[in-house]
């Protein structure tokens, strides 16, 4: 994906013929990134370090005695910053979801890939985590080059187990992470603590999921992000010429040309040193233009920025742009585009929050049951025969009792049904509603009715009484 039309002074085009990924006879490049360096490098490091905090510490935290955030796939509860969407809202999880996608939309056409680079777990594990104890054990590209091409020594042996080893405790730890959010801690300390005989499948899941983040970081890496991750895929549609990416600043680099001493230059600003591509983890050219193998993860504004400042040329020739940008030397965030979105996320957003605020903890279905007639009773009261269902939408225990609003009568239950409701539980059964006929003017009367708890009510519905006509 090329959005500039600008003619570079390279005639080599073949990057758009092939995938930087996998070399002429079909087999994979694997990529040796040099070591990044420099103010947006330190920047992305500090910011890993507030992400991780996060990642780790969200579970631990708790609101209303329940986690912040919990996606239990499992039993299909999920709990969106206190929120409890049981099997009841699972529509306020899906207008939760497309306000979502929304977001992504808006925050892509206006910011690019900023979160591939600075906030995607796959990127900051894997350049800021993985990579890190890759440097550390085996040293610089160079080396682990030399280091996989020697030949089976102690030196080897050594590194690449402690490698590997570092690299399957961190699986291990992301495994706990993630099901951390599914399970939530405390039966994840549950199933630590207790005998592994007693949580089989759990403890299956743990090892699964550590195996498939060691496939994906010791051998997958880079192309998680260029042939896996359908978001990058999106990225043709969703960026427009005003979008903010990692650029090339092709009107000030080029033509571009190597750097002769005691010769006044005639070039562009790039001296064609490839560092940009050497620090480069998803091996592209980002001279070629805007590609869907960038991830934005800032290694190349570093790496010449570092050469601008040898050379003594103004840094920024990589830098955070738009193609407007560079061509135009102006750039519109606020698009037709962009207002679109905007609105349409206002629009929701309001929806979600109404739809939170008139919420109720339960939901009631009272209904007469199928074929049933009003009884007339001695003591000149009517009595109608109802089914009901109440749903629990809470991730408590609720001891419900209903109650007629407005009108005198009462509710006799077939048989003792007990109302507890199991956190997102449910409780059916039968019930009579009888009220005093001087309280029914016409034969469909609607009866208000709410359910509380203690003193508290939780929600109020509305059913039909039929009585004889008058
Ligand atoms: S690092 Fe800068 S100067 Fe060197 S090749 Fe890349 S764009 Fe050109
Ligand atoms: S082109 Fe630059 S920003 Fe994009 S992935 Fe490569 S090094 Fe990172």
């Amino acid at each position: 994906m090329n959005i500039s039309n600008h003619v570079i002074t390279d005639p080599d085009e073949s990057f758009r013929d092939h995938f930087s990924a996998v070399n002429e006879d079909g087999k994979r490049n694997w990529f040796y990134p040099q070591k990044p360096t420099g103010k947006w490098h330190t920047r992305r490091a500090w910011f890993t370090v507030g992400i991780l905090t996060l990642l780790f510490a969200t579970p631990f935290i708790k609101f209303n005695g329940q986690p912040l955030l919990l996606f239990n796939v499992l039993e299909r509860k999920f709990i969106i910053f206190g929120i409890f969407i049981g099997p009841q809202d699972y529509w306020l999880f899906g207008l939760t979801m497309l306000s979502f996608m929304v977001f992504i939309v808006l925050f892509t056409t206006i910011f690019g890939r900023l979160w591939c680079g600075w906030a995607c777990p796959q990127t900051v594990f894997m350049e800021m985590v993985f990579r890190k104890i890759e440097y550390a054990i085996e040293g610089n590209a160079t080396k682990q080059k030399l280091l996989n091409k020697a030949p089976w020594n102690t030196e080897k042996i050594v590194r690449k187990t402690a490698k590997y080893a570092a690299f399957l405790i961190v699986s291990f730890l992301i495994a706990n992470l993630l099901l951390s959010y599914v399970l939530g801690v405390d039966d994840l300390s549950k199933i630590i603590r207790e005998p592994i005989a007693d949580h089989l499948p759990l403890f299956g899941g743990i090892i699964a999921f550590t195996a498939i983040f060691y496939f994906n970081f010791a051998w997958l890496r880079d192309q998680a992000c260029t042939v896996v991750c359908p978001y990058g895929r999106l990225q043709g549609v969703l960026m427009d010429r005003n979008t903010i990416n990692v650029a090339y600043d092709y009107e000030r680099g080029e033509p571009r040309g190597k750097i002769h001493k005691n010769q006044e230059r005639t070039e562009g600003d790039c001296i064609n040193c490839h560092q940009c591509v050497a620090v480069c983890p998803t091996g592209i050219d980002i001279r070629n233009g805007l590609q869907m193998e960038c991830v934005n993860c800032t290694a190349c504004i570093d790496a010449c920025d570092n050469i601008m400042d040898k050379v003594g040329f103004e840094k920024g020739l990589i830098r955070y742009t738009s193609e407007n940008a560079i061509v135009k030397k102006t750039n519109k965030l606020i698009t037709p585009r962009v207002i679109g979105a905007m609105a349409m996320l206002v629009l929701l957003w309001s929806v979600l929050g109404f739809m939170v605020v008139s919420r109720t903890d339960t939901q009631t279905m009272l209904l007469r049951a199928p074929g049933s007639q009003y009884i007339e009773n001695s003591d000149r009261s009517i009595t109608n025969l109802y089914t009901f269902k109440i749903f629990n939408k809470t991730n408590q225990t609720i001891n419900p009792t209903i109650r007629l609003e407005g009108v005198s009568g009462k509710l006799i239950f077939a048989g003792k049904p007990n109302l507890a409701l199991d956190p997102a539980g449910m409780v059916e059964g039968t019930v009579f509603i009888v009220v005093p006929a001087e309280a029914l003017k016409k034969r469909k009367t609607t009866l208000t009715l709410s359910v509380f708890q203690g003193n508290e009510k939780l929600e109020e519905f509305e059913t039909t009484f039929i009585a004889p006509e008058k």
